[in-house]
């Protein structure tokens, strides 16, 4: 099947006289010679006998019976199983085009698709330019039996009008052509964008466009944006400006996932929308600015955080849901082993004063185990505050600050302030400075417990960190009483999970032997439509704990290197890495070996998986 493609297209490039066959054999033979699995167009392209475009060029002009689907995997823009994946999806959905569902799951851009239809087809590609629409050919229909059928008409060429469609295979586009224009016309493609915002152009001129005079359609179109994200649990929305489109992706289990795109031609209405919504200034649209919506939605009150920063296209927003999580997640749920767990509660949390770090990058997960913290330890008779840039949650009983630069409400201004409230326990948002890091451990050291977080790679980092911020080796040894590094990983969709084999090139990353990993079952989830065909659905934590055991102090206060510091915890006080963490939730089918290669650092060797099993106790 493979290769059929491969001779179809090595034929064409022949009868074009692009390439000879003394070449086609030389290619050959370097394929046969090396262990990867090249293609051979690849190898052409290598030995600079024929270029991409070229190729492309080719196969526009002949005839041919290559699929849209493998024509795309033999170009490289999309892999098999993706191809596979998506005419699954194709199956289960009536009438969705395969094009349609590869740019809707991401797999592809709309441009790559139509630059191979281009060439399955033979179709004329083109970028309407309404100075070339012909008057008299567009006024044979109304504009909005076009903008139904999603057509243009351009001009006349060779006495037949050339069409551009934004889907040639689409039977309404092609049917309502063929009544308007007879059935014999020119096919060209263009963008759905393109063609609608042409047709906005040609009907209301260049400058207005079709919703100038609906301010209620671009409040519903906003409004619909944000409970979309919202039902679908995302964490941001992000509108992007670029040359041709608006683009609006959520942030789902952190990767970005695409929405929609609009046209160019309503940018500046959604935007200056959401800029009454926030309370941004909307004459400004030269320098980035930011602002805050309160949205009702389902008798819940959503709190949007709002960025508006400028880019050559205009204005790049981001909208961060803040309390758009289900509610606070218990300690208990928060992704630790029974035993580290338990460990977590005796040894730190659960103790009245001291300093327990959370560590890790954006994302990572650090707010919400603060939270699960402070949702555990508070009680009637204690006091906790908080000072964090932004409140994300509210929780019941805990008295919050939200930090406020704008009015000047700072950080260094709060904290100075927050040891005069007689707390007994208090949530420093972030160490960012110096001076919070010399807030955080004087607190503690009179008799305080301090939650905070930090931005490290891992628990060591962290110590060293605060280390090299000037404050006393004597200082962190006696005050920190955890370490606690965190990393956020994909869970496997347990709807369509499927067995996964380690290859040796996970072994060799790993540096695991065979046996090593023997009797483990790791998983992979094939896509579903529960899943949006990720293979992924939700996300859990993996952690790594350094308690601070006398050792660890002792190393701390002899200046250690963070090598030294990791052995001691590791033999001393049974800490498993980020990585030995993450590696016992991928071999019981959590999450997955390609989670782990993308989120989790590794900085010394991991243990067998029996062992790590054993130190987790199962
Ligand atoms: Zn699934």
């Amino acid at each position: 099947m493979k290769n059929d493609i491969t001779d179809q297209i090595i034929s064409c490039l022949i009868k074009e006289k692009l390439i000879t066959d003394e070449q086609v054999r030389h290619a050959k033979k370097i394929k046969s010679k090396i262990v990867s699995s090249k293609r051979l167009l690849d190898i052409l392209k290598d030995l600079k006998y024929v270029t991409d475009k070229q190729i492309k060029t080719a196969l526009a002009h002949h005839k041919h019976s290559l699929k849209i689907g493998d024509l795309l995997v033999e170009f490289g823009y999309i892999t098999n199983e993706k191809l596979e994946a998506a005419l699954r999806i194709q199956k289960s959905s009536k009438g969705k085009r395969l094009g349609e569902i590869l740019v809707e799951q991401n797999f592809i851009t709309e441009d790559d698709f139509r630059d191979l239809l281009y060439i399955q087809f033979g179709f004329l590609h083109i970028e309407p330019d309404i100075q070339e629409v012909d008057k008299e050919l567009i006024s044979k229909a109304s504009i909005k039996l076009y903008r139904h059928y999603s057509i243009l008409p351009m001009y006349q060429q060779k006495g037949k009008p050339l069409i551009a469609f934004a889907d040639p295979f689409d039977e309404k586009s092609l049917k309502g052509a063929t009544e308007i224009f007879g059935s014999d016309f020119i096919i060209a493609v263009a963008s759905h964008n393109a063609i609608f915002s042409s047709l906005n152009k040609v009907e209301h001129g260049s400058k207005t466009t079709i919703i100038k005079e609906d301010p209620d359609s671009v409040q519903a179109i906003v409004d619909s944006i944000i409970q979309s994200a919202i039902l679908e649990e995302a964490s941001d929305i992000h509108f992007e400006p670029f040359k041709n489109k608006f683009a609006v992706r959520f942030r789902q289990d952190g990767i970005l996932v695409h929405y929609k795109d609009f046209p160019l031609e309503i940018r500046p209405m959604l935007t200056s929308r959401i800029k009454i919504m926030s309370s941004a200034n909307i004459a400004e649209k030269r320098m980035h600015q930011g602002g805050r919506i309160s949205f009702d939605f389902n008798g819940t009150e959503y709190d949007l955080r709002v960025s508006f920063y400028v880019s050559v296209f205009g204005e790049k927003i981001v909208l961060r849901i803040l309390n758009n999580m289900n509610q606070l997640i218990g300690i208990e749920h928060i992704g630790m082993s029974p035993k580290l767990l338990k460990r977590f509660l005796q040894d730190a949390l659960e103790i009245p004063s001291g300093v327990v770090l959370v560590t890790g990058p954006t994302g990572s997960g650090k707010t919400t185990t603060v939270y699960s913290c402070i949702n555990h330890i508070k009680k009637p008779e204690i006091s906790i505050i908080t000072a964090e840039e932004p409140v994300e949650y509210i929780v019941k009983d805990v008295i919050q600050c939200s930090i406020n630069p704008s009015i000047n409400l700072t950080y260094k201004e709060t904290l100075r302030h927050i040891v005069r409230q007689d707390p007994d326990v208090i949530v420093i948002g972030e160490i960012r400075d110096t001076y919070s890091a010399d807030v955080a451990v004087h607190a503690a050291l009179t008799g305080h417990k301090v939650l905070t977080t930090f931005h490290t790679e891992d628990s060591i980092g962290g110590l060293i960190r605060l280390m090299n911020m000037d404050i006393d080796a004597f200082l962190v040894s006696s005050t920190v009483v955890c370490v606690l590094a965190q990393r956020l990983l994909r869970k496997v969709c347990d709807k369509c999970a499927e067995p996964y084999h380690l290859t040796p090139e996970d072994l060799y990353r790993l540096e695991y032997t065979p046996a090593d990993v023997a009797k483990s079952q790791f998983a992979k989830g094939k896509g579903c439509s529960r899943c949006r065909y990720t293979g992924y659905k939700g996300r859990t934590a993996v952690f790594e704990m350094l308690i601070l055991n006398e050792f660890v102090r002792d190393a701390i206060l002899n200046k250690k290197s963070s090598y030294e510091i990791r052995k001691i915890s590791i033999e001393t006080s049974g800490l498993l890495t980020l990585l030995e963490d993450a590696i016992h939730k991928a071999s019981s089918g959590i999450t997955t070996i390609e989670e782990i290669f993308r989120c989790v650092p590794k900085l010394i060797k991991p243990r067998s998986i029996q062992e790590i099993k054993r130190l987790q106790g199962n």
